[in-house]
């Protein structure tokens, strides 16, 4: 499973020795500028699939000629090979924006960024996730003080943009279940956020989950995710990578899976 929400997906994933030619399909979370430039050029590049919902595709800027649409929508489960993605409608300032939950068998990854608040939907699956990728926005503090101007400021923490790095950890510590191996931390920003104060502020609640902060300038490491059922001992990494039904954060459903 491929999940990239920055620049140069090609670049770093060749870094991790990793081919684009793994890559099945691209689905749109919203029509923000930071999720869908860059999709037309790379889909019709490797003849990737997009699928993206009505109403999206129409508020977007997205230049769709010559490329294969297909249809999304909250709770209808799409298969990518192996895998089983289901979309879910989240609270963002975008006009029919989603978060995903990547399946593979019984493991459970999930894709949780650009969330004004958590709501209902995100709460539930978190709860379900062996896996997260959740945005820790901003510190608090440092949106209060910093430079970005009152109506931004207004628009990052009024409910219907972007999660703090306390909200974040409220979401994780309230509903994280105990088999969750892998948090990691994702869609900090640049002006309002420092990678170490969120991996230090996580580590002092990881309670054996392990705690990544995804960097804005490189690539992540491939994980291996494990499903564990509750109370059972979890391996670490390393002891994983050998044993059960394997889900690598970065692998595709046909090549990399076993
Ligand atoms: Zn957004
Ligand atoms: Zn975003």
């Amino acid at each position: 499973m491929q999940v990239f929400v920055a620049a140069k997906p090609k670049k770093r994933m060749k870094s991790l020795g990793l081919s684009m030619d793994t890559v099945k399909a691209i689905f749109v979370s919203h029509e923000h500028s930071d999720h869908i430039n860059g999709i037309s050029v790379l889909a019709r590049k490797y003849r990737l699939p997009v699928y993206i919902t009505s109403k999206t595709l129409t508020h977007s800027k997205l230049n769709y000629r010559k490329l294969q649409l297909l249809p999304l929508e909250a709770y209808t489960p799409v298969a990518i090979g192996g895998l089983i993605i289901t979309a879910f409608p989240k609270l963002h300032d975008a006009v029919d924006p989603h978060s995903f939950i990547v399946a593979y068998g019984d493991v459970k990854v999930g894709v949780f960024t650009d969330i004004g608040a958590p709501c209902e939907h995100v709460i539930e699956h978190m709860g379900q996730c062996d896996a997260a990728f959740l945005e820790a926005n901003y510190d608090e503090t440092m949106l209060e003080q910093g430079r970005y101007p009152y109506h931004l400021k207004k628009r990052i923490k009024g409910g219907k943009g972007h999660l703090s790095n306390l909200q974040a950890l409220a979401l994780f510590t309230s509903c994280k279940p105990a088999f969750m191996s892998h948090l990691v931390l994702s869609h900090l920003s640049q002006e309002n956020n420092c990678p170490q104060l969120v991996k230090d502020l996580f580590m002092r609640h990881a309670d054996g989950t392990d705690i990544i902060v995804a960097s804005r300038f490189k690539e992540t490491p491939v994980f291996t995710i494990v499903h564990q059922p509750v109370n059972a001992h979890r391996p670490r990494v390393s002891e994983a990578a050998s044993t059960g039904r394997q889900l690598s954060l970065y692998e595709t459903p046909t090549e990399h899976v076993s």
